[in-house]
């Protein structure tokens, strides 16, 4: 059985949410299943493994992308560090606005989440216009660290976020 076959059939599909017009891919359609959440997990840390060997901590997006940043923390024996929504992070944190394809949010790091040329990969669920990415790899520059590679589940590629992005970017499911 292919594992990435088995885990895009589990992907729910929502026309019109959350509005009209927006065809929004449900990652939680897949991980009610139990062996979708095996080889989500298998796929994600094998491709970093070969991908991004040099790794040292794994990002993850609010809120989505820390379903994946633990997760592939701790199988490949590293650290993970959140970026979240404005006003969630104690401490001393940076900022960036970035524009969504509904909207427009400001994310944050905390300064201390990162040491000055860590290697970073950055994860989320899904890839759109690549805003949310490219402000994540501005905050983590800024606090001194080295994106790696930018890995998401599922990439929108009609929309060309990755062209935004430097460095590697990698979808295992492309709509
Ligand atoms: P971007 O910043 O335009 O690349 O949008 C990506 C962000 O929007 C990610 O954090 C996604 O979780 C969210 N997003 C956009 N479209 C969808 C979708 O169809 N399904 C799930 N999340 C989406």
């Amino acid at each position: 059985e292919d594992k990435l076959d088995y885990v895009k059939s589990k992907i729910g599909e929502y026309p019109d949410f959350p509005k009209e017009g927006i065809l929004f891919r449900d990652i939680f359609g897949a991980l009610t299943d139990a062996k979708a959440c095996v080889y989500l997990r298998d796929l994600l840390v094998d491709h970093i493994r070969e991908s991004a060997p040099e790794a040292e901590i794994i990002v993850g997006l609010d809120s989505r992308g820390f379903l994946f940043n633990l997760l592939i923390a701790t199988e490949l024996g590293l650290g993970c560090a959140p970026i979240r929504k404005k006003g969630k992070l104690a401490g001393e944190v940076v900022s960036v606005e970035y524009k969504l394809e509904y909207g427009s949010d400001t994310f944050e790091l905390q300064k201390s989440a990162i040491k000055p040329g860590q290697k970073v990969v950055v994860v989320d669920d899904l890839l759109a216009t690549g805003g949310s990415l490219v402000a994540a790899n501005e905050l983590i520059r800024k606090v001194g660290g080295v994106v790696v590679e930018s890995l998401v589940v599922m990439e929108l590629v009609g929309l060309e976020g990755r062209k935004r992005l430097d460095g590697k970017v990698h979808s295992l499911i492309k709509y």
